[in-house]
């Protein structure tokens, strides 16, 4: 072998010896951020864990604070508000009732024309108008003044086919999805704007006196007979349409409940008691809190860092707000500890819900063999180009543990009313308890169907077949466009000269 030669294969040799060496690195790095990301994901599925007896606890503390709530003012984190509603629709109001819907950046005005005779619905038609921005920090009068005039030219619209016996005046029901402390059943005061409204002005004033003032302003005749928040006109639309409903639940962007109780069991209430003997109490259950809720630490630093710290902790557990952002901060966790995307950290992981729940509810929900829809997301929100199918597989199982548990809590928030209303058993005092039907609005309920899918069957391993069986959960997605004008009507100024 010449000299040449020689050198050539101990270069060639100490070339591979690296080449070798690099390789295991790589392997062993590669195989040790696995098990980090393995031990991670562990950890996360053990915090979040939700077993049966955990969610019975869950809605035993649900219904223990149910009742501290109704016992006193302040008495308990869920409010219990008393929302002046006690007829619910029963199928046989008649005549035409308006609805106006305020509760985000767009305003719905609806009007129906009701035939009675067991829920007939003769005519329904709305409008949809979005707020412009300004006028939702400006001035009280320039956005009432706004809806109003809407509202005024959807009136002048109305057509041949609704009816107002002669000298009757135009009835609308108000659903005004913000903070109120509410006075009667057609009035009550601001407490604080949100969802990016701002005018100081109407804080602590009637909203209804507003909105009135407003219409005469138009030279509207028209008069507000009921002011309600969506879950209670959720509760009212799956009511009229089915009788044995006794209870509300959004999962939109925020959750909230809302439910009829005896108006004998509300020891705060000081008023007369109802001639129905029934209230709907709006429950505002996204405040609710236990220690029997399994945060983790993505969930406290969520709160820690949120607008409103250690308020609405069921909300950010289970709403639509919020479980895109858990599954970012733990794939944050994950990219940063484990390397989940490579040795570098996405940079737009790490703002703050840049991950919105129907991304993450379409990635749970892929199911092509190679989660292309998961690696599309990745790469197009996120901008994580060729992520393997071993780490789209570790996404997925996040998306499950998080949707799982907030659906699961979700069901034990449900059977904790029903426990408190004595719904939650087949049997009751040797007697078989009767049809429960629980009505369910927004969009997470909607349109994430492994969320839904899981409630349900969550409702049903807590209660029990047999209970289950009698006890109905369904979506009633026309509620709350329609609630308000069917409280209208049955809490309308004619309704007494109707009954005599
Ligand atoms: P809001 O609660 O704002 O009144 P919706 O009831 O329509 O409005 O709910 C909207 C919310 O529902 C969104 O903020 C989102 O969290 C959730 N959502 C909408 N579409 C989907 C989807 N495809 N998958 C999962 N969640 C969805
Ligand atoms: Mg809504």
């Amino acid at each position: 072998m010449g000299k040449a030669a020689v050198t050539t294969a101990v270069v060639c040799a100490a070339a591979a010896c690296a080449v070798a060496a690099l390789v295991v690195r790589y392997r062993m790095r590669s195989s040790g951020r696995w098990a980090r990301v393995a031990a991670l994901l562990k950890e996360l599925e053990e915090r979040c864990a939700t077993p049966v007896g955990k969610l019975r606890q869950v809605a035993d503390a649900m219904a223990v604070e149910m009742h501290a709530g109704l016992a006193s003012e302040g008495g308990s984190k869920l409010k219990m508000l008393i929302s002046y509603v006690n007829n619910l629709p029963t199928g046989e109001e008649t005549g035409l009732f308006y609805a106006l819907d305020l509760g985000g950046t767009n305003f719905r005005v609806l009007r129906v024309q009701l035939g009675g005779k067991e829920r007939c619905v003769l005519k329904q038609e709305f409008e949809e108008v979005s707020i412009p921005p300004l006028l939702m920090v400006g001035g009280s009068d320039e956005l009432f003044d706004f809806i109003a005039s809407a509202l005024a030219k959807f009136v002048a619209s109305e057509g041949e086919d609704f009816h107002l016996p002669v000298g009757r005046q135009r009835e609308i029901g108000f659903t005004f999805s913000f903070p109120v402390r509410q006075t009667s059943i057609a009035s009550g005061t601001l407490i604080k704007w949100t969802k990016g409204f701002n005018i100081d002005e109407t804080v602590g004033e009637d909203v209804v006196a507003e909105l009135t003032r407003a219409i005469e302003r138009q030279g509207l005749d028209m008069r507000v007979s009921a002011l309600i928040n969506d879950t209670v006109g959720t509760l009212a639309g799956g009511r009229y349409h089915d009788n044995d409903v006794v209870a509300a639940v959004i999962l939109g962007t925020g959750t909230n409940a809302a439910y009829v109780e005896r108006a004998h069991a509300i020891p705060k209430w000081h008023g007369l008691l109802p001639k129905s003997g029934e209230m709907v109490i709006n429950m505002e259950w996204g405040n609710f809190r236990s220690s029997h809720l399994p945060l983790t630490d993505y969930d406290q630093a969520l709160d820690n860092e949120s607008l409103n710290p250690s308020e609405q902790i069921f909300e950010k557990l289970i709403s639509g707000m919020y479980l895109g952002e858990i599954l970012r901060r733990v794939l944050l966790r994950l990219a940063k500890e484990a390397s989940l995307f490579g040795d570098s950290v996405p940079p737009k992981l790490e703002i703050p819900f840049m991950l919105r729940t129907p991304v993450m509810s379409a990635m749970h929900h892929d199911t092509t063999p190679d989660l292309k829809v998961v690696g599309a997301k990745l790469k197009d929100l996120l901008g994580i180009p060729n992520t393997s199918l071993k780490a789209r597989k570790v996404v997925v199982q996040i998306c499950d543990i998080v949707a799982r548990r907030g659906a699961r809590l979700a069901a034990a928030g449900v059977a904790g009313i029903l426990k408190k209303v004595g719904r939650d058993t087949a049997v009751k005092g040797g007697e078989s308890v009767p049809r429960t039907v629980v009505a369910m609005d927004g969009g997470l309920y909607e349109h994430y169907t492994i969320f839904r899918e899981c409630l349900q069957a969550t409702f049903e391993e807590m209660l029990g077949a047999e209970a289950a069986a009698s006890v109905i959960i369904k979506l009633a997605n026309d509620g709350s466009g329609i609630g308000a004008a069917l409280l209208a009507a049955s809490h309308s100024q004619y309704r007494e000269l109707e009954q005599s």
